[in-house]
C-alpha cells in the first residue's frame, strides 16, 4: 500500500513541478547517535529521492538548544524548504516543546505544532500527524467507513493515541481512549469494531481481547524473545479472528514515512496557493 501510495506522491509531483518550477523539499534534523534513528533518517531520504522530493539531512552528534533554534528559524526563513522534521527522542538537554512550536507550523510536517494540533482537533484543514494519518488512508484505503463504528484506541499518547482518536471521532466514530490506568482493558477491546494499539508491548493484545470481525491496526514496534520485530498485538492468533489487521514490520509503520512526503507536498502546494513565497 505504502508504494502505491508513493506513486500516486511521485505522479503528483511532476505535475508540481512544472506548475511552481521547483520540487518540494524536506529537511530533516537528527541529533544524537541513536541507530535506529540513523535509519529511520536514511529511510526518509531514500523514500524523498524515490518520488522527487528534494531532501536536506543536518545530522548532529550534539548541539546546544539554542543553535538548534537558530538553525530552525533559518529554514524557517528559507524559501526553498517547504517541510521541517525534527527526529525524536532529543537529547534531555534540549526542550522538546519548545523546539517544535518553533518551527513555522506551515512546515510542520510531523503534524505536532500546536497550531495544527488546534486544526485536528476543530476538524480544519492542516498538517496531519503522520503516523495516525497513515492509518486513515489504510481505512480508506480498504473502503471502510468509521461512521457510528465503535472505535477503541489503546495508547495516549501526544504523537499517535491522540491525534488518531480525534481523527476517528471527526469521521464521526464513538472512540473510546484506554491507557496503562484503564480498567477492564480487555472487556473495553471486545467492544471495538475497530482496535487501535500504540502501546510499546509486544503482544499485549491476545485474541480474548478482539471482537470476531474487528479491524485491528498495530502501531506498536517491539522485538519478540527472539530478537524479532513485532507489534503490540498477537498477530498469529488474532489475524483468525479479524477481518483486517495490519502486520509488524510492514504495516502502519510504511505508511509513515509515506504521510511524511504527502505532507511536505502539502505544505509545498499551500506556498503555492497563498503566494507566501515567490520562488
Ligand atoms: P508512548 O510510550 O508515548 O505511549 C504509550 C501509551 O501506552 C501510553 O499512553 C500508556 O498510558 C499506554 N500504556 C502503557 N502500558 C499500557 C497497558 N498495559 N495497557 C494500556 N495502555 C498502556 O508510546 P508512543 O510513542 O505512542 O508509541 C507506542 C508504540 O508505537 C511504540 O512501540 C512505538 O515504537 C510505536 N510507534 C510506531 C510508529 C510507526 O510509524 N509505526 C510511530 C510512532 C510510534
Amino acid at each position: 500500500m505504502a508504494l502505491q501510495q508513493q506513486q500516486i506522491l511521485k505522479e503528483e509531483i511532476i505535475s508540481l513541478k512544472d506548475r511552481y518550477g521547483r520540487s518540494p523539499c524536506l529537511a530533516v534534523i537528527m541529533v544524537g547517535t541513536d541507530q535506529a534513528s540513523q535509519v529511520y533518517v536514511r529511510n526518509k531520504e531514500r523514500v524523498c529521492q524515490r518520488i522527487g522530493i528534494q531532501s536536506k539531512t543536518y545530522l548532529y552528534d550534539d548541539i546546544e538548544e539554542e543553535a538548534l533554534i537558530l538553525l530552525i528559524q533559518a529554514l524557517n526563513e528559507d524559501d526553498h524548504v517547504d517541510g521541517i522534521l525534527i527526529e525524536m527522542p532529543l537529547p534531555k538537554h534540549i526542550k522538546t516543546q519548545r523546539v517544535l512550536e518553533t518551527i513555522d507550523s506551515r512546515k510542520d510536517v510531523d503534524g505536532f505544532h500546536p497550531d495544527n494540533i488546534a486544526h485536528l482537533f476543530l476538524g480544519e484543514p492542516g498538517l496531519r500527524p503522520c503516523t495516525p494519518e497513515g492509518m486513515m488512508v489504510m481505512l480508506d484505503n480498504i473502503g471502510y467507513s468509521l461512521e457510528g463504528k465503535e472505535v477503541v484506541v489503546v495508547g495516549r499518547s501526544h504523537i499517535v493515541g491522540k491525534p488518531v482518536a480525534l481523527m476517528a471521532l471527526n469521521r464521526h466514530a464513538t472512540v473510546t481512549i484506554c491507557h496503562s490506568r484503564t480498567k477492564n482493558l480487555k472487556e473495553v477491546c471486545q467492544r471495538a469494531d475497530v482496535l487501535i494499539v500504540a502501546v510499546g508491548k509486544a503482544k499485549l493484545i491476545t485474541a480474548s481481547y478482539v471482537k470476531e470481525g474487528a479491524v485491528v491496526l498495530d502501531v506498536g514496534i517491539n522485538r519478540d524473545e527472539e530478537g524479532k520485530l513485532c507489534g503490540d498485538v498477537d498477530f498469529e492468533e488474532v489475524q483468525k479472528k479479524a477481518a483486517y489487521i495490519t502486520p509488524v514490520p510492514g504495516g502502519v509503520g510504511a505508511l509513515t514515512v509515506t504521510m511524511l512526503m504527502k505532507n511536505t507536498i502539502e505544505a509545498y502546494k499551500m506556498k503555492g496557493e497563498t503566494s507566501w513565497i515567490i520562488d
